[in-house]
């Protein structure tokens, strides 16, 4: 943990330090207020395995290279499509570019058919799939499409379909928190175009929508026009290193859209993600506001260049060696957790190819010690707890945690 928390250090030192030159103390700017934060924010960080915490961040290299260059004294905007020709010199555009296309691949959308942006979080790419899907079934219906999504969907996508005016039908889900073909059965109206946003993973136990079954069911109306995005804010960073990239490869599920945080399985410093779609969707954006600028059908003006930036520093320094081997890693942990759970006689559940393990809830002292997460499901006995074994989760803190739940169960007899 040590190596890994003065790693944490050096972006916000390097930061602080850039324009207080002055100061003889790098690590001081003399104003106490920052100063007691940054401390805290790098020194006094808890140990968190509860949320999907990536705690291999580093970005020192990004901010050397990027002040070296004295790119802190100039503001770079990425305003416009990435996949325009002719490219404004004073964004970085032609580098997000690179990103997407980089990613088209993992995730089944051919390098040549790929439009997609850097966004802000999974938060604004799920947007985008839900606006660019409303907007494509509009080409395709005079009827409003109707939102699909599973009761365990992460809570924001709510507040996207607020926004947005969308019409919704939650489809409940299966005890492992999947959503249920069956179910989308009985709620699905074929009569209106379907936008359906599938989740990977559900908010507390991690669950994979089942794609391809549900496409099943969607197969049923070959009149419905349907538009599929993937909420894969979380899982969908390490699939498509993993045995399971199947599960990411759009263009066999039929999936027309994938947000994918850049915050959590890549490692970015700061919220961001990737959007991707083809650009025969992108396309299809235009008939709806043709009377706004055609070049710019994504939501956002003005977006970061520094996201685009940092995801494409981390492409060429990380790229698929090490995103597999941490895929491979957090796999492995994943079952790691689980078989040690299971020798102490803990109930304890995850999803196929999720890296959430969901188990009886311990005391309260653990559950503070590891800044744990709390729900609650009859079908598992009532009291839960979770883990996102991220690359933070070694095999270390697995025993030490398991060793605290051993001497917890032990206190009970
Ligand atoms: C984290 C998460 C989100 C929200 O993503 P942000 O990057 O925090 O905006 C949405 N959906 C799922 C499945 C998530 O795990």
């Amino acid at each position: 943990m040590s190596i890994l928390q003065r790693y944490r250090v050096w972006p916000t030192i390097t930061l602080l330090s850039i324009g207080l030159m002055a100061c003889s103390n790098h690590h001081q700017s003399g104003y106490q207020r920052i100063d007691d934060w940054a401390q805290k924010a790098t020194h006094e960080r808890p140990l968190c395995i509860g949320y999907p915490n990536n705690e291999a961040i580093d970005m020192s290299d990004f901010y050397e290279w990027y002040t070296a260059n004295h790119l802190d004294q100039a503001c770079i905007s990425n305003a416009g499509d990435p996949f325009a020709e002719d490219e404004d010199p004073t964004s970085a555009l032609g580098l997000e570019r690179d990103v997407i296309e980089w990613f088209a691949p993992y995730y089944g959308i051919d390098t040549n058919n790929v439009w997609g942006i850097v966004t802000t979080g999974g938060t604004d790419g799920n947007n985008h799939g839900l606006y660019f899907g409303m907007n494509f079934l509009k080409q395709l219906s005079d009827k409003s499409p109707i939102v699909y999504l599973s009761e365990e969907a992460h809570y924001s996508n709510t507040r996207l379909l607020d926004l947005q005016q969308l019409d919704v039908r939650y489809v409940a889900t299966t005890p492992m928190g999947n959503m249920d073909p069956e179910a989308l059965r009985q709620v699905i109206d074929p009569t209106h175009p379907c936008l359906i946003l599938f989740a990977y993973g559900s908010t507390f136990r991690g669950a994979i929508d089942p794609i391809a079954e549900l496409n099943q069911v969607l197969a049923q109306y070959p009149e419905m026009p349907v538009y599929r995005h993937i909420d894969a804010a979380l899982c969908g960073g390490y699939l498509p290193f993993t045995s399971y990239k199947a599960l990411t490869d759009l263009s066999k599920l039929g999936c027309q859209s994938i947000s994918v945080s850049g915050q959590k399985f890549f490692g970015s410093d700061e919220p961001s993600g990737i959007f991707l779609t083809t650009q025969d969707i992108y396309q299809s954006q235009d008939k709806h506001s043709s009377h706004l600028n055609d070049r710019m059908k994504m939501i956002n003006c003005s977006r970061s260049a520094m996201n685009p930036l940092k995801f494409w520093w981390l492409i060429h320094r990380n790229g698929e060696k090490r995103w597999a081997e941490e895929a491979e890693t957090i796999m492995a942990n994943t079952q790691y957790l689980m078989h040690e759970l299971d020798s102490i006689h803990w109930p304890n559940w995850a999803n196929e190819g999720s890296n959430t393990v969901f188990f009886k809830r311990p005391a309260s002292h653990i559950m503070d010690k590891y800044t744990l997460a709390s729900g609650y499901h009859e079908a598992f006995g009532g009291e839960l707890a979770h883990i996102v074994v991220m690359q933070g989760v070694s095999k270390e803190i697995i025993d030490e945690f398991i060793q605290d739940l051993s001497n917890e169960s032990h206190a009970e007899h």
